[in-house]
């Protein structure tokens, strides 16, 4: 099964790639139909959407449309789950018991995968792929590496590493570990293992592509600097955590390589990816709506702050997400890319909004503790955790504890604190999430 739906992927990426040479007025044509399709779909198999659905005709809708729709946040997608999903082959309890039973990522008789992912935002969540939603999130992760692989091919053989999961249920390693050049090689990694088990494990797979979690990849680039890691891989894809500058920067310094950050999601798929041309992500537009909106909800204008981002997701039919709130905010940036897509981009996406501690009636925002952790070279990895009054600090490395400290405390009295009190307890590794593999670098107080 696996194997047949790489090769899915595989023969779709002729046309993904081929979409980003569209102009506006095809992506945009496309883009409506697809809409109307989703909808229609949704409405007449889901008894959620059919619900909000009610006063529009799916026939002559048109993006401007959705926002006469409500919002469905996480907490509706979870708890309305059994009337949100459109096959009759299965319901949460069911989708419960396949991740609980199965021993690999397992697909159903009809096709469709089950993953699970959460835990940071205190929501866990249950997500059902079925099979053309996979192949078009794979073809959107990979397209434009593929484009690029093709204009300027790379030496061969070439070889992916994919730092994720590694196991079920997160959808990261069968999204990613996908070869996409011809006599591509793929290794899968654990990112939740020990980082010099990692380090080792990377060594030897020699690779020319990296892709994995944005963390991960910077503290490779890190040892990488120190001469711990000799690789040398042209092409690096970040995804699954904000792509901090530090991180960029040490890649860049590191191996020279064209980086692509990746934006996505479990319940989205994939929403925008870099080209390493321009600035920022182009959206994937084709296959994803993603609308800017206040708090109320209401679309606001392209160069207005937005409050929050809904997207629509067009290819995924088992479970529709229309208007769902992604929990981050980006911005729209003006112009054409360099590389000659005219698929919209957005700027980098940043800490994300629960990054935000709160003492008080003070809001520290996570990139005072960035600059100063990010900054220090004995630091290769850390993660905060607020206190009342201060916080508590794991770090990775070999830093001069009293003087980072002091460091913190004087940056969190800058931003208002009075007394803060800062603990720093160096570690050999930091916990991971046990599902995901993912780090959570900042964990606020609830
Ligand atoms: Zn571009």
């Amino acid at each position: 099964m696996r194997a047949g739906q790489v090769n899915a992927v595989q023969a779709a990426l002729e046309d993904h790639t081929g979409r980003l040479d569209w102009p506006r007025e095809q992506i945009e044509h496309y883009r409506t139909a697809r809409l109307r399709a989703l909808l229609s779909h949704a409405r007449e198999r889901s008894l959620f959407h059919a619900r909000r659905l009610r006063e529009l005709d799916p026939s002559t809708a048109t993006v401007a449309d959705l926002a006469s729709l409500p919002m469905m946040t996480k907490q509706d997608a979870q708890d309305e789950w059994d009337s949100i999903v459109t096959t009759r082959d299965l319901d949460r309890e069911r989708a419960e018991r396949i991740l609980a039973e199965q021993q690999w990522f397992s697909y159903t008789p009809s096709d469709e995968q089950v993953f699970s992912s959460g835990g940071s935002s205190g929501v866990r969540g249950v997500y059902v792929w079925d099979w053309q939603f996979y192949v078009s999130a794979a073809c959107l992760a990979w397209r434009i590496q593929t484009r690029e692989e093709r204009r300027a091919p790379v030496r061969s053989p070439s070889r992916l590493a994919v730092l994720a999961a590694g196991i079920p249920p997160h959808a990261s390693t069968p999204l990613f570990d996908v070869p996409t050049a011809p006599g591509m090689e793929t290794v899968v990694i654990p990112a939740g293992a020990p980082f010099d088990e990692i380090v080792a494990a990377v060594a030897a797979a020699r690779p020319t592509h990296l892709v994995g979690y944005a963390s991960v990849i910077g503290r490779l680039a890190r040892a990488a600097l120190a001469g711990d890691l000799q690789v040398r891989p042209v092409r690096v894809s970040t995804n699954s955590e904000p792509l901090l500058d530090e991180d960029r920067h040490a890649i860049d310094e590191a191996w020279s390589a064209t980086i692509h950050n990746l934006w996505g999601s479990t319940e989205i798929g994939v929403q925008a990816v870099g080209c390493g041309h321009g600035e920022g992500l182009h959206v994937c537009e084709d296959e994803v709506v993603l609308e800017r909106v206040d708090d109320s909800g209401t679309p606001v204008a392209a160069d207005a702050p937005a409050a929050r981002t809904l997207a629509t997701g067009l290819a995924n039919r088992t479970f529709p997400f229309i208007r769902y709130d992604l929990g981050d905010q980006v911005t729209l940036l003006p112009g054409t890319c360099p590389c000659g897509s005219a698929f919209v981009r957005v700027a980098d996406i940043g800490g994300r909004r629960d990054d935000d501690f709160r003492y008080g009636t003070k809001t520290v925002p996570a990139s005072t503790f960035r600059y100063v952790l990010g900054a220090d070279p004995r630091v290769s990895e850390y993660q905060v955790r607020q206190t009342v009054d201060g916080a508590e600090i794991f770090a990775v490395g070999d830093p001069d504890v009293p003087r980072l400290s002091s460091a913190v405390a004087a940056a969190l009295r800058r931003q208002g604190l009075s007394d803060p009190q800062v603990r720093i307890e160096v570690v050999d590794h930091l916990q991971r999430h046990q599902a995901s593999g993912k780090l959570q670098r900042f964990i606020a107080l609830r």
